[in-house]
C-alpha cells in the first residue's frame, strides 16, 4: 500500500480549493475524483452567484464562510484573471406585507458583517431597474457573478503548481481507520490502495456514502443525504435587468430569482423540487409555476418566453419540511478519527465560501479527537 500525506476525495469547487490549500501549505496531496474531469457535478450546475452573506443565521458556518469567502474570491478572480462582475442585486418586496421581512434581512445581514445594504423605495428601485415592479427593495452592491469553470481551472492550476496530483476516473470505494493513518481503496480502471495521514471528504452528494464506507468512523456522525433539485428556465430575448433580482426567500430555496451570466443572458430559478434519485431533466411543465412567480416582480414577462434550461441538485442534510441546517464540516473533535474531515450538506453558498471553507477544513485536520 502506497503511503501519502493527504488525500482529497472529489474535485468539485470545494475539493479543488482544499487541494490548493493543502498543497500550498507544503503538504503532499493526491486528489481522487470519480469523474473524468474537475467540476462536473453540483459545481457545474448552480447560479454562479457570489453571495454577499445576507440570508444565513448569524454565527453559522454559512454566514461566516460566505462573508469571508466572498471578498477573498473577488480578489482571487482579479489576481488570476477569472471572469467575474460585481453586478449587485435587489431583493424585492412586492407587497406591504413583505416589508417586515426586508427589514429583518437587512438587520441580519448587518449582524453577519454585510453593512453595505441600502433600502430603496419604489421610485429609487425603478430608477435602477425600470422593468421591476415592487414596493421596496434591498440593494446589495457587493453581490456578483463569476465564471465558475474558469475559477475551478485556476484552483486546479494553483494546486498542480504546488505539487498536487490528480487521479481522475478514480472513485474512493472504501477505507479503514488504522493506527498509521487511513487506508483507502480506490476503484476505477486503475485500482489502487493508499494509506493517508489526512483525508478530506469533499464528495458532495456522495460524501455521506463515502464516510459510511470508511470502517472505524462512527456511523452516528454521518447525516442522511437528501436531494433537492433546482430547475432553471432561461429567457428568450434580452434581459430587462442589469442586476440580479430576488424575491423574499422561501422554504429550502431563495425563491424563483433572476440571475445573469457574464454574457448578460437572464435565467430564472432555481425552484425547489425534492427528489429521490439524481435526475437533471427539466420538466417543461414546471414553467406554469414560474410565470406567476416572476410576474409578481416583472409583470411584463411575455407568454412563451421561458425556455427549459438546466437543473442542479442541492445536497441537503435535512428532510423536506425540517428546519434548514448549517454546513456540516466535521473533524476529529466531532467524530474522533484523527486526520479525517468530512464535509456534508455543502449547498449554497458553497461556491462563494469555497476559499474560506478550504482554510477552515484544513484547520480542522489539526484537531485532536
Ligand atoms: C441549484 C443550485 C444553485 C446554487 N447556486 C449557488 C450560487 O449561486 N452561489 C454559491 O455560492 N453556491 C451555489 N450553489 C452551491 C454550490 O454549487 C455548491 O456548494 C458547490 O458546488 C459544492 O461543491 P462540492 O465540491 O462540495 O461538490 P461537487 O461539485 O458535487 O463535487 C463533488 C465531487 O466529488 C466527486 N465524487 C463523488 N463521489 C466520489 C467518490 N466516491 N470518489 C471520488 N470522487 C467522488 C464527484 O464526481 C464530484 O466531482 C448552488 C447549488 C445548487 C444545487
Amino acid at each position: 500500500m502506497d503511503q501519502v500525506d493527504s488525500v482529497v476525495v472529489g474535485a468539485g469547487v470545494v475539493g479543488l480549493a482544499v487541494a490548493r490549500e493543502l498543497a500550498r501549505a507544503g503538504r503532499e496531496v493526491v486528489v481522487v475524483e470519480a469523474a473524468d474531469a474537475i467540476g462536473t457535478v453540483t459545481s457545474a450546475r448552480n447560479s454562479e452567484v457570489l453571495h454577499a452573506g445576507i440570508y444565513y443565521p448569524p454565527g453559522s458556518l454559512k454566514a461566516r464562510l460566505c462573508v469571508a469567502g466572498r471578498e477573498r474570491l473577488f480578489a482571487y478572480c482579479v489576481d488570476h484573471g477569472v471572469a467575474h462582475r460585481r453586478c449587485g442585486k435587489l431583493i424585492v418586496a412586492t407587497g406591504g406585507d413583505q416589508l417586515g421581512e426586508l427589514g429583518r434581512l437587512d438587520a441580519q445581514a448587518r449582524t453577519n458583517g454585510v453593512d453595505d445594504l441600502v433600502l430603496l423605495d419604489a421610485p429609487a428601485t425603478a430608477a435602477l431597474e425600470p422593468a421591476l415592479s415592487c414596493v421596496a427593495a434591498l440593494h446589495s452592491p457587493s453581490t456578483g457573478i463569476v465564471d465558475s469553470h474558469q475559477y475551478m481551472l485556476a484552483l486546479e492550476g494553483d494546486a498542480r503548481d504546488a505539487g498536487a496530483v490528480f487521479a481522475f476516473g478514480s472513485p474512493l470505494v472504501g477505507g479503514d481507520v488504522t493506527g498509521d493513518g487511513i487506508g483507502l481503496v480506490i476503484g476505477g480502471a486503475e485500482p489502487m490502495t493508499l494509506c493517508a495521514r489526512s483525508v478530506v471528504n469533499c464528495a458532495g452528494h456522495d460524501a455521506p456514502r463515502v464516510a459510511h464506507s470508511i470502517a472505524g468512523l462512527p456511523g452516528i456522525s454521518i447525516p442522511r443525504a437528501y436531494l433537492c433539485k433546482g430547475n432553471y428556465f432561461r429567457l428568450s430575448g434580452r434581459s430587462p435587468f442589469s442586476r440580479l433580482v430576488y424575491p423574499i426567500p422561501e422554504a429550502a430555496g431563495l425563491g424563483v430569482h433572476v440571475t445573469l451570466d457574464l454574457g448578460g443572458q437572464a435565467r430564472f430559478g432555481p425552484d425547489v423540487e425534492w427528489i429521490d434519485a439524481i435526475d437533471y431533466a427539466v420538466d417543461p411543465a414546471r414553467a406554469e409555476r414560474f410565470y406567476p412567480a416572476i410576474r409578481r416582480y416583472w409583470p411584463a414577462l411575455p407568454d412563451g418566453a421561458l425556455i427549459p434550461d438546466y437543473a442542479g441538485i442541492r445536497p441537503k442534510v435535512q428532510a423536506p419540511g425540517e428546519a434548514a441546517r448549517d454546513f456540516v464540516i466535521d473533524g476529529p473533535r466531532e467524530h474522533g478519527v484523527a486526520g479525517l474531515v468530512n464535509l456534508f450538506g455543502i449547498e449554497s453558498p458553497g461556491l462563494t465560501a469555497s476559499l474560506a471553507m478550504a482554510e477552515y477544513a484544513v484547520g480542522k485536520l489539526r484537531e485532536t479527537g
